[in-house]
């Protein structure tokens, strides 16, 4: 075995591969996306990284003063809240670390309280660095516990001394005791608030809130293979779901009719439609909100696409959005994956629908790192593919009976002809929720359920429960 990358290796857990040579590690990648995805089409080789080294965008430190009354700068020992002082890191960008480094030096000259967890007194919180691979650009964000903020002119003043290469910063405040590193507001000390960066061809603005993704040289290559996947003419209606700040549909707006992206986070919401203006498309639009809630409506009112991308979290997407897609019909899907377990589970779902994978590509986004990034393309079966498909995987993959029972539009179908009224996909998407149909199958679930939709009548809430107790899924 080599030395480990990283003396903090253990402690962080942020490496598990630190012990493992480069090569060893595409491997063992390799290995578990074959698996657990080579049961759905062959799975390419993953694509590697030419600097699996320094490579995060991002960096994070959080603060704490030793017994000595000297303050270090580090991170959480992995599971607790414990700090770790953290000398170098080996994936992170060596400027960004530099900037933390000097960051914590300057919280020393100028007497700032560290802020304590446990007895919440204090200031001074965490620091997170940004950096545009392509532009230089630099952001430095102080996170403090109120904010009040004393010297804070003179403080930043001597930052920029340091590292005239800063071009933005920003006090973010979180009062809140919580584990999120960010808090809601902030409050912009120098420059503009964001920061620009280029892929693909494009420039794209990025708030201290808003997901990056973290190897800017490996997305090129991630996006780049999504938008070849997608096939696209310039004549399709497209969906990029879970969109972030827009990036991959922007990439793809060229090539397209049209682009909607959808996102929870309304801020990376703001950043995508600022993105999609800098670049001059006009055929790109964003949505903010729950992106299987909004393709369920979507669903609901007829709407149709050719291509849906979705580069969902971890968690993966849920049996819902999935549904919904199979109303929307589009040709091709091609699903973004930062968990090849999550990704497993719901091309599962797609070929139910009929959807098959057609190319898997693992792309090396996260070196030294256990993460794997996988990009999945799947095509529309015919109809009697489709038949034969859904019977063959009902007996192979252990799926819940109920979610199988009927689709939407036998039930909306059932509904009409028994009560004579129509019911959306919408309502049965809520009614299988209150049933307890979808939750039972451990998805994750968005937090403000019924924040968006109106109330819907209780006859039509009856009626659909009547429709599942007609197909027995309950
Ligand atoms: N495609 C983007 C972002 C991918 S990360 C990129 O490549 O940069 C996943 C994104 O999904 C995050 O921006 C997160 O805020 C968003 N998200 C998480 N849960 C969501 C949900 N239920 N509906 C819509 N977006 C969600």
């Amino acid at each position: 075995m080599a030395d480990k990358i990283c003396p903090h290796a253990e402690e962080c857990g942020g490496c598990a591969y630190a012990a493992v040579p480069y090569e060893e590690q595409l491997a063992t990648k390799q290995k578990l996306v074959d698996k657990l995805l080579s049961p759905f089409a062959k799975v390419s080789p993953i694509i590697r990284a030419e600097q699996p080294l320094y490579y995060r965008n991002k960096a994070h430190r959080v603060l704490s003063v030793g017994r000595n009354g000297r303050i270090s700068s580090g991170i959480y020992a992995e599971g607790t809240h414990r700090v770790i002082p953290v000398r170098e890191c080996r994936i992170e960008d060596r400027t960004c670390q530099l900037i933390l480094t000097d960051l914590a030096a300057l919280v020393q000259d100028f007497r700032l309280p560290v802020y304590h967890e446990d007895r919440r007194t204090g200031l001074i919180r965490h620091f997170l660095v940004r950096r545009g691979a392509a532009t230089g650009e630099v952001m430095a964000v102080i996170v403090t516990a109120s904010a009040v903020f004393p010297s804070r002119k003179n403080f930043v003043k001597a930052l920029l001394e340091l590292h005239p290469e800063i071009t933005t910063v920003i006090q973010n405040v979180n009062s809140r005791k919580t584990n999120m590193v960010l808090g809601d507001r902030d409050i912009v000390l120098y420059g503009k608030g964001w920061i620009e960066d280029r892929l693909c061809g494009h420039t794209f603005r990025i708030s201290p809130n808003s997901f990056y993704q973290v190897n800017p040289a490996q997305t090129e290559i991630l996006y780049n293979t999504a938008v070849r996947m997608a096939g696209l003419t310039g004549r399709e209606t497209v969906i990029d779901a879970y969109c972030g700040i827009g990036t991959i549909g922007i990439c793809a707006a060229p090539y397209a009719k049209e682009v909607t992206g959808i996102e929870l986070n309304e801020n990376a919401v703001k950043d995508a439609r600022q993105n999609a203006a800098r670049n001059w498309l006009t055929n790109i639009r964003f949505a903010a909100g729950d992106a299987g809630e909004w393709m369920v409506r979507q669903a609901a009112d007829g709407a149709h696409a050719d291509v849906v991308f979705l580069d969902p979290p971890r968690a993966g997407t849920t049996p819902e959005f999935v549904q919904a897609c199979a109303a929307l019909a589009p040709e091709r899907i091609v699903y973004i994956s930062c968990n090849p377990e999550t990704l497993a589970r719901d091309l599962a779902l797609y070929q139910q629908i009929g959807y098959q994978a057609k190319e898997i590509q693992p792309v090396e986004m996260f070196a030294f790192t256990g993460h794997v990034e996988t990009v999945c393309a799947l095509s529309k079966l015919s109809e009697a593919k489709h038949h034969i498909s859904v019977q063959v995987d009902m007996d192979e993959l252990d799926v819940t009976a109920a979610e199988s029972k009927a689709t939407y539009e036998e039930i909306q179908a059932w509904v009409k002809e028994k009560y004579g009224f129509h019911v959306t996909h919408l309502n049965i998407a809520k009614t299988k929720r209150k049933c307890g149909i979808i939750e039972r199958q451990n998805y994750n679930l968005p937090k403000s359920e019924n924040s968006r939709s109106p109330e819907m009548p209780k006859e039509k809430e009856e009626a659909i429960i009547e429709a599942f107790r007609h197909f027995q899924m309950i």
